[in-house]
């Protein structure tokens, strides 16, 4: 079988790693740009994305260039703080095996590259679109540089403004689902996220005092409620063998959800724009604040929940599928589960790697990774951004700091409701019960 993935993101690499262990599937990943990279400062994931990466035999690599090397003790998730007056206070501290486990993304992607197989990459092919043939289902690719393949399988793996996401759509909608043009643009979550790093050493005062978020990732908020126009949030953690802070500042302006965002989504900014949102928050965070020299916003986006994630050949996976708001730091993380793993396999990877799976079959496997990962990924779209209001004081408890913390705990439930195990043996079981009743 002849798989084929436009897009090399974190979702795409992941997915072609994971593949590339069937000696029967050739997979190959077409890339827009000119190499693999990443933009943004840091990413966090959780201890099940961190069982896949293991289980996909990268867990050495990644440990290297983790915060710290991961070993499965208690550790801090958010300590989440209340930081709209001079003494900030804690108000909920969320705690779990394996605590966040944090990188540096062009790290991150870079050890993607270091376990894919050789030749497996192309660069500089934008895919404008696909067709497929009648006579026996194969797609032809058509790229922008006038070249054009053939595949078996397209896996769209194209990020947030995904074009295999609008030809699908499309495609349903003029078959008859007209409804679901609405779905193909992402829609502005209202808010504005600023990203920055910091050099460790510039968050150690002469007396040696350590800023607190060296040690603990941090999650500080202010109330919609004081008298101002927006709501604000910053998430700090360190990375990089704890060498570097991340910092990622937010302002969300809720009455402007789902409002056109004008401009790129992605610019430099001044650090002075930044300083200026975060004038009057308690010391520590305007000391960090004002550490980053040269932060970029970001204007945050996620989809819809779409309805399917698959068509007859066509995936669609990571953010082409669920484009998410980061406030659980859960994005990444939810492209990676669509392999989940089973013993040594993984959803996608493992039903299309399944003996069952030929090209009369593909479809129930692609299903069965449809049937998995739908309800689970939109799911945590939806919570992602109730917990960001949460964050803001803007959710159901607003500033009852009795409630609202244990609220917020509750939105990190689905992290172990199940286990990546248990995904990828439903996902094969389904699949297999479908191809018995044939
Ligand atoms: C501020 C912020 C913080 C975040 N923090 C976290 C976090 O801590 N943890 C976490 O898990 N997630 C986080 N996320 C989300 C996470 O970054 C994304 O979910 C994840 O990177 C998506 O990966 P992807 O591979 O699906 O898409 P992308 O990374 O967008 O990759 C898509 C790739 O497809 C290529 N491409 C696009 N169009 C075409 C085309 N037509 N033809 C060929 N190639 C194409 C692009 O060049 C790109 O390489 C955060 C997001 C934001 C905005």
């Amino acid at each position: 079988m002849l798989s084929l993935h436009s897009g090399g993101g974190i979702g795409g690499l992941c997915l072609a790693v994971a593949l590339s262990r069937y000696p029967d599937i050739q997979v190959d990943v077409y890339e827009a740009a000119e190499r693999f990279k990443e933009i943004g400062a840091g990413v966090m994931i959780w201890s099940r994305t961190w069982e896949i990466l293991t289980l996909l035999g990268m867990a050495s690599d990644f440990s290297q260039i983790a915060h710290a090397t991961p070993d499965g003790s208690l550790g801090v998730g958010f300590d989440y703080r209340k930081s709209d007056q001079p003494e900030g206070s804690q108000f909920y501290l969320f705690e779990l095996p394996y605590g966040c486990i944090r990188f540096h993304r062009a790290q991150f992607l870079d050890v993607l590259v270091k376990h894919l197989p050789k030749d497996v990459a192309h660069f500089r092919k934008r895919l404008l679109s696909y067709s497929q043939e009648a006579s026996d289902g194969h797609l032809d690719l058509q790229f922008q540089d006038g070249s054009t393949v053939t595949c078996d399988l397209l896996v769209g793996c194209d990020g947030i403004k995904s074009g295999v996401r609008r030809q699908m759509l499309k495609e349903k909608a003029q078959a008859g689902q007209a409804d679901l043009l609405r779905l193909i643009e992402p829609v502005w979550t209202g808010t504005i996220a600023y990203r920055g790093l910091i050099p460790v050493h510039r968050l150690i005062r002469a007396d040696g005092q350590e800023h607190r978020t060296i040690q603990t990732p941090m999650m500080v908020a202010r109330s919609l409620h004081m008298p101002k126009s927006s709501a604000q949030h910053v998430v700090s953690y360190s990375i990089s063998r704890g060498s570097v802070v991340n910092v990622v500042a937010l302002v969300s302006r809720p009455e402007q959800e789902g409002a056109p965002y004008e401009g790129p989504w992605v610019t430099d900014c001044s650090a002075q724009e930044l300083h200026e949102c975060y004038a009057g928050w308690e010391p520590e965070v305007v000391d960090l604040i004002k550490c980053i020299e040269n932060p970029t916003r970001w204007a945050i986006h996620h989809l819809r929940p779409l309805p399917f994630y698959t068509t007859d050949r066509v995936v669609l996976l990571g953010d082409a599928a669920h484009a998410m708001s980061p406030h659980q730091g859960a994005g990444a993380g939810q492209a990676i589960e669509a392999n989940p793993c089973h013993q040594d396999a993984f959803v996608l990877a493992r039903v299309l790697g399944d003996p069952v799976t030929t090209m009369s079959t593909l479809r129930h496997a692609i299903s069965a990774y449809e049937y998995v990962r739908l309800p689970q990924a939109n799911r945590v779209l939806l919570g992602s951004h109730i917990s960001g209001m949460m964050y803001e004081f803007d959710g159901p408890a607003q500033v009852d700091l009795q409630r609202l913390g244990p609220m917020i705990g509750a939105q990190w439930d689905w992290l172990n409701e199940t286990t990546p195990e248990e995904e990828g043996r439903r996902a094969l079981s389904w699949m297999q019960d479908r191809i018995e009743s044939l």
